[in-house]
């Protein structure tokens, strides 16, 4: 199973490939979680990440296609992996194509995810995170049982800074500008699957169990 989780910042994908990486046992590979844990470690990269990631801008090609590319050469992805947030540009998605024309793989599938732009603001904006085990709850639609407090270890949750409102707004405008375009590049290549993403977490994952089914992907 290679699968790619392509949609705006907040429609679910990352709960949607993490429930889909456990389940059928294949790695989930997200650039963004990577990144941040650069950041927390004070490495060179996360340092140069920083900057761009405070913004809501992309961070440069080369930094994410490099860590793909490591991540692709562990033996946990030999059978099978899942990208969450990668790629995001044209150009990122080219390199994809060559990491894995070299690998003598292709992929099986690009899961488009999509909820209303106004529902995308409120669950980033009521996102909130362990900083130790990077649980997610969100305020409203899944809080923790203590408010403020991660159910698996204690923790104060906090809000990702780029979850605060300008930089959401910055996020969502360079999606539109430099990753939407890839809706049209998979699409073309026959490889796009819409997935509505409203909803109950269980509701998008049982339609998106069918639709990789559908497609003889698991
Ligand atoms: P995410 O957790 O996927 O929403 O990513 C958070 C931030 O990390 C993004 O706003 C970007 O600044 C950076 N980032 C993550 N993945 C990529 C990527 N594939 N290309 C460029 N920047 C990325």
């Amino acid at each position: 199973m290679r699968l790619v989780f392509l949609g705006a910042p907040g429609v679910g994908k990352g709960t949607q490939a993490e429930l889909i990486a456990s389940r059928f046992r294949h790695p989930r590979i997200s650039t963004g979680d990577i990144l941040r844990e650069a950041i927390r470690s004070k490495t060179a990269m996360g340092l140069q990440a920083k900057a761009y990631m405070d913004r809501g801008q992309l961070v440069p090609d080369e930094v994410v296609v490099g860590i793909v590319k490591d991540k692709l050469a562990e033996p946990a992805c030999a059978d099978g992996f899942l990208l969450d947030g990668f790629p995001r540009t044209v150009h990122q998605a080219e390199r994809l194509t060559d990491l894995l024309n070299s690998r003598k793989e292709r992929l099986d599938r690009v899961v488009n995810v999509s909820v209303p732009r106004d529902e995308v603001v409120r669950r980033l904006s009521g996102r909130r995170s362990c900083p130790t085990c990077q649980a997610v709850y969100h305020v409203d639609f899944s809080p923790p049982q203590r408010a403020g407090r991660c159910d698996r270890c204690g923790n104060e949750l906090m809000q990702r800074s780029d979850d605060q409102r300008e930089t959401v707004e910055a996020r969502l405008s360079v999606y539109d500008a430099q990753t939407a375009p890839l809706v049209q590049y998979y699409r073309e290549r026959g490889l796009l699957s819409d997935l509505d993403g409203s909803g109950r977490v269980e509701e998008v994952q049982e339609r998106l169990v069918k639709l990789l089914a559908e497609h003889g992907v698991a």
